[in-house]
Protein backbone atom coordinates (compact mmCIF):
# COMPACT_ATOMS: atom_id res chain seq x y z
CA UNK A 1 0.00 0.00 0.00
CA UNK A 2 1.32 3.46 -0.81
CA UNK A 3 0.56 5.63 2.15
CA UNK A 4 1.66 8.55 0.70
CA UNK A 5 -0.73 10.10 -1.92
CA UNK A 6 -0.28 14.16 -2.09
CA UNK A 7 -3.52 14.54 -3.89
CA UNK A 8 -5.43 12.82 -1.09
CA UNK A 9 -6.61 15.45 1.90
CA UNK A 10 -6.20 12.37 4.14
CA UNK A 11 -2.87 11.67 3.52
CA UNK A 12 -0.47 10.37 6.41
CA UNK A 13 0.76 14.27 6.83
CA UNK A 14 -2.53 15.48 7.07
CA UNK A 15 -3.81 12.87 9.33
CA UNK A 16 -1.22 13.20 11.70
CA UNK A 17 -2.09 17.69 11.54
CA UNK A 18 -5.90 16.87 12.45
CA UNK A 19 -4.80 14.96 15.23
CA UNK A 20 -2.20 17.22 16.56
CA UNK A 21 -5.10 19.78 16.19
CA UNK A 22 -7.49 17.88 18.59
CA UNK A 23 -4.47 16.61 20.95
CA UNK A 24 -3.68 20.92 21.22
CA UNK A 25 -7.61 21.45 21.80
CA UNK A 26 -7.39 18.33 24.67
CA UNK A 27 -4.85 19.71 26.03
CA UNK A 28 -6.08 23.85 26.05
CA UNK A 29 -10.13 22.21 27.65
CA UNK A 30 -7.54 20.64 30.36
CA UNK A 31 -5.62 23.56 31.16
CA UNK A 32 -9.20 25.92 31.63
CA UNK A 33 -10.44 23.12 33.90
CA UNK A 34 -7.10 22.90 35.70
CA UNK A 35 -6.40 19.44 34.46
CA UNK A 36 -3.19 17.26 33.98
CA UNK A 37 -2.72 18.30 30.56
CA UNK A 38 -1.58 14.26 30.07
CA UNK A 39 -4.85 12.94 31.88
CA UNK A 40 -6.74 12.36 28.48
CA UNK A 41 -6.43 9.57 25.77
CA UNK A 42 -7.57 9.75 21.94
CA UNK A 43 -9.18 7.00 20.43
CA UNK A 44 -8.87 7.71 16.53
CA UNK A 45 -12.14 6.14 15.67
CA UNK A 46 -11.73 4.19 12.47
CA UNK A 47 -15.24 2.36 12.64
CA UNK A 48 -16.60 3.20 8.73
CA UNK A 49 -13.12 3.58 7.59
CA UNK A 50 -11.35 2.10 4.56
CA UNK A 51 -8.00 -0.01 5.82
CA UNK A 52 -6.13 2.43 3.42
CA UNK A 53 -7.10 5.05 5.98
CA UNK A 54 -6.01 3.09 8.95
CA UNK A 55 -2.58 2.61 7.34
CA UNK A 56 -1.99 6.41 6.68
CA UNK A 57 -2.92 6.69 10.37
CA UNK A 58 -0.65 3.86 11.82
CA UNK A 59 2.04 6.18 9.24
CA UNK A 60 0.68 8.88 11.00
CA UNK A 61 2.26 7.35 14.08
CA UNK A 62 -1.00 6.71 15.55
CA UNK A 63 -1.71 3.57 17.43
CA UNK A 64 -4.94 3.89 19.39
CA UNK A 65 -8.36 2.83 17.68
CA UNK A 66 -11.75 2.46 18.45
CA UNK A 67 -14.28 0.43 16.19
CA UNK A 68 -17.93 -0.27 16.84
CA UNK A 69 -19.05 -3.23 15.11
CA UNK A 70 -17.78 -6.63 15.72
CA UNK A 71 -17.42 -7.75 12.22
CA UNK A 72 -15.63 -4.66 10.87
CA UNK A 73 -13.39 -5.26 14.13
CA UNK A 74 -12.17 -8.27 13.72
CA UNK A 75 -11.23 -7.87 10.13
CA UNK A 76 -9.54 -4.75 10.71
CA UNK A 77 -7.81 -6.18 14.01
CA UNK A 78 -6.30 -9.79 12.03
CA UNK A 79 -5.21 -7.68 8.92
CA UNK A 80 -3.01 -5.21 11.48
CA UNK A 81 -2.08 -7.69 14.18
CA UNK A 82 1.32 -7.64 13.60
CA UNK A 83 1.66 -4.01 14.16
CA UNK A 84 3.89 -3.25 16.91
CA UNK A 85 2.09 -1.20 19.73
CA UNK A 86 -1.68 -1.14 18.33
CA UNK A 87 -3.98 -0.95 20.57
CA UNK A 88 -7.81 -1.36 20.28
CA UNK A 89 -10.56 -0.18 21.82
CA UNK A 90 -14.26 -1.94 21.07
CA UNK A 91 -17.41 1.29 21.81
CA UNK A 92 -20.13 -0.36 19.83
CA UNK A 93 -23.16 -2.20 20.97
CA UNK A 94 -22.22 -5.42 21.13
CA UNK A 95 -24.52 -8.71 21.33
CA UNK A 96 -24.35 -11.48 24.28
CA UNK A 97 -23.65 -14.05 21.32
CA UNK A 98 -20.90 -11.88 19.67
CA UNK A 99 -18.62 -11.37 22.65
CA UNK A 100 -16.02 -13.91 21.05
CA UNK A 101 -15.26 -11.74 18.14
CA UNK A 102 -13.95 -8.81 20.59
CA UNK A 103 -13.20 -10.30 24.07
CA UNK A 104 -9.59 -10.89 24.56
CA UNK A 105 -8.82 -9.00 21.20
CA UNK A 106 -9.61 -5.13 22.62
CA UNK A 107 -7.60 -3.67 25.13
CA UNK A 108 -10.62 -1.70 26.62
CA UNK A 109 -14.55 -2.75 26.30
CA UNK A 110 -16.57 1.00 26.85
CA UNK A 111 -19.90 -0.64 25.69
CA UNK A 112 -20.87 -3.05 28.55
CA UNK A 113 -24.72 -1.99 28.76
CA UNK A 114 -26.57 -4.52 30.51
CA UNK A 115 -26.18 -7.77 32.69
CA UNK A 116 -26.96 -10.08 30.23
CA UNK A 117 -23.70 -8.68 28.20
CA UNK A 118 -21.47 -8.80 30.90
CA UNK A 119 -22.26 -12.39 31.89
CA UNK A 120 -21.41 -13.50 28.64
CA UNK A 121 -18.10 -11.63 28.56
CA UNK A 122 -17.03 -12.88 32.04
CA UNK A 123 -17.98 -16.16 30.64
CA UNK A 124 -15.61 -15.76 27.40
CA UNK A 125 -12.82 -14.42 29.56
CA UNK A 126 -13.12 -17.32 32.03
CA UNK A 127 -12.61 -19.70 28.78
CA UNK A 128 -9.61 -17.56 27.80
CA UNK A 129 -8.29 -17.22 30.89
CA UNK A 130 -8.30 -13.24 30.84
CA UNK A 131 -9.82 -10.48 32.77
CA UNK A 132 -11.31 -8.21 30.24
CA UNK A 133 -11.21 -4.72 30.96
CA UNK A 134 -14.50 -2.95 30.94
CA UNK A 135 -16.25 0.53 31.12
CA UNK A 136 -20.06 0.57 31.92
CA UNK A 137 -21.99 2.46 29.89
CA UNK A 138 -24.34 4.99 30.95
CA UNK A 139 -28.00 6.11 28.99
CA UNK A 140 -27.91 9.62 31.14
CA UNK A 141 -29.88 11.41 28.22
CA UNK A 142 -32.94 8.86 28.06
CA UNK A 143 -33.33 8.93 24.35
CA UNK A 144 -34.33 5.52 23.61
CA UNK A 145 -32.02 5.13 20.37
CA UNK A 146 -28.82 5.13 23.36
CA UNK A 147 -27.47 1.85 24.65
CA UNK A 148 -26.68 2.34 27.97
CA UNK A 149 -28.00 1.69 31.51
CA UNK A 150 -30.18 4.57 33.34
CA UNK A 151 -28.51 6.55 35.74
CA UNK A 152 -30.29 4.97 38.67
CA UNK A 153 -29.23 1.82 37.85
CA UNK A 154 -25.68 2.52 37.66
CA UNK A 155 -24.52 1.79 41.00
CA UNK A 156 -26.67 -1.62 41.47
CA UNK A 157 -25.50 -2.94 38.16
CA UNK A 158 -21.81 -2.21 39.30
CA UNK A 159 -21.99 -4.21 42.20
CA UNK A 160 -23.24 -6.92 40.27
CA UNK A 161 -20.40 -7.27 37.48
CA UNK A 162 -18.08 -6.78 40.10
CA UNK A 163 -19.02 -10.12 41.23
CA UNK A 164 -18.12 -11.44 37.95
CA UNK A 165 -14.54 -12.53 38.39
CA UNK A 166 -13.84 -12.28 34.49
CA UNK A 167 -14.63 -8.49 33.96
CA UNK A 168 -12.30 -5.84 35.79
CA UNK A 169 -14.72 -2.85 35.33
CA UNK A 170 -12.82 0.72 35.45
CA UNK A 171 -15.15 3.33 34.75
CA UNK A 172 -17.99 4.20 32.67
CA UNK A 173 -18.80 5.54 29.61
CA UNK A 174 -21.38 7.49 27.86
CA UNK A 175 -22.33 9.16 24.47
CA UNK A 176 -24.22 12.48 24.37
CA UNK A 177 -27.02 13.93 22.15
CA UNK A 178 -25.71 14.50 18.44
CA UNK A 179 -25.67 18.44 17.40
CA UNK A 180 -26.95 19.72 21.17
CA UNK A 181 -23.89 21.17 22.67
CA UNK A 182 -25.85 22.00 26.03
CA UNK A 183 -27.18 19.04 26.52
CA UNK A 184 -23.77 17.22 25.94
CA UNK A 185 -22.57 18.98 28.78
CA UNK A 186 -25.47 18.07 31.19
CA UNK A 187 -25.10 14.47 30.18
CA UNK A 188 -21.03 14.56 30.73
CA UNK A 189 -21.63 16.20 34.07
CA UNK A 190 -24.41 13.58 35.42
CA UNK A 191 -22.00 10.40 33.95
CA UNK A 192 -18.83 11.80 36.12
CA UNK A 193 -21.41 12.53 39.32
CA UNK A 194 -22.31 8.62 38.68
CA UNK A 195 -18.73 7.58 38.58
CA UNK A 196 -18.05 9.71 41.82
CA UNK A 197 -20.95 8.60 43.49
CA UNK A 198 -19.58 4.38 42.31
CA UNK A 199 -15.81 5.35 43.58
CA UNK A 200 -17.34 6.63 47.20
CA UNK A 201 -19.45 3.40 47.19
CA UNK A 202 -15.90 1.77 47.69
CA UNK A 203 -16.96 -1.46 45.47
CA UNK A 204 -14.02 -4.06 45.59
CA UNK A 205 -12.63 -5.06 42.61
CA UNK A 206 -13.95 -1.52 40.98
CA UNK A 207 -11.86 1.09 40.32
CA UNK A 208 -14.11 4.62 38.55
CA UNK A 209 -10.89 5.99 36.75
CA UNK A 210 -11.71 5.88 33.44
CA UNK A 211 -14.79 8.03 31.87
CA UNK A 212 -15.11 7.50 28.20
CA UNK A 213 -16.96 10.66 26.90
CA UNK A 214 -16.89 12.78 23.77
CA UNK A 215 -16.39 12.88 20.36
CA UNK A 216 -15.77 14.97 17.16
CA UNK A 217 -18.41 17.22 18.14
CA UNK A 218 -18.19 17.77 21.84
CA UNK A 219 -14.65 15.88 23.00
CA UNK A 220 -13.76 19.79 23.96
CA UNK A 221 -16.64 19.55 27.02
CA UNK A 222 -16.78 16.28 27.78
CA UNK A 223 -12.86 17.04 28.73
CA UNK A 224 -13.86 19.49 31.00
CA UNK A 225 -16.11 17.95 32.46
CA UNK A 226 -13.68 14.84 33.37
CA UNK A 227 -13.19 12.46 30.38
CA UNK A 228 -9.76 10.46 30.43
CA UNK A 229 -11.10 9.14 27.49
CA UNK A 230 -12.01 10.58 24.17
CA UNK A 231 -13.42 8.95 21.17
CA UNK A 232 -13.01 10.85 17.95
CA UNK A 233 -13.58 9.42 14.45
CA UNK A 234 -14.25 12.53 11.83
CA UNK A 235 -11.97 15.27 13.27
CA UNK A 236 -9.18 13.11 12.26
CA UNK A 237 -10.00 10.60 9.82
CA UNK A 238 -13.04 12.73 7.71
CA UNK A 239 -16.06 11.76 6.53
CA UNK A 240 -17.14 8.20 7.07
CA UNK A 241 -17.99 6.09 3.84
CA UNK A 242 -20.76 5.04 5.59
C1 LIG B 1 -18.62 6.60 15.66
C2 LIG B 1 -18.43 6.72 17.11
C3 LIG B 1 -17.56 7.69 17.64
C4 LIG B 1 -16.80 8.70 16.79
O1 LIG B 1 -17.68 9.62 16.22
P1 LIG B 1 -17.14 10.92 15.44
O2 LIG B 1 -18.30 11.79 15.41
O3 LIG B 1 -16.69 10.43 14.10
O4 LIG B 1 -16.01 11.46 16.22
C5 LIG B 1 -17.40 7.73 19.02
N1 LIG B 1 -18.03 6.87 19.83
C6 LIG B 1 -18.87 5.93 19.36
C7 LIG B 1 -19.53 5.01 20.32
C8 LIG B 1 -19.09 5.82 18.00
O5 LIG B 1 -19.93 4.89 17.54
Amino acid sequence: MDDRNPGDAFDAENIARRHDEVATRVRDACRRTGRDEDSVRIITVTKGQPLIKVSRALSAGLRVFGESRPQEFREKHSFLEDVSGIQWHFIGPLQANKVRHVVGLCSLLHSVDNLDLARAVDHRAGALGIQADALLQVNASGEASKQGVAPGEVLDTVREISRLEGIRLLGLMTMAPYGDPGAARSVFRTVACLAEEVAEAGIEGVSMDELSMGMTDDYQVAVEEGATLVRVGRAILGPRRD
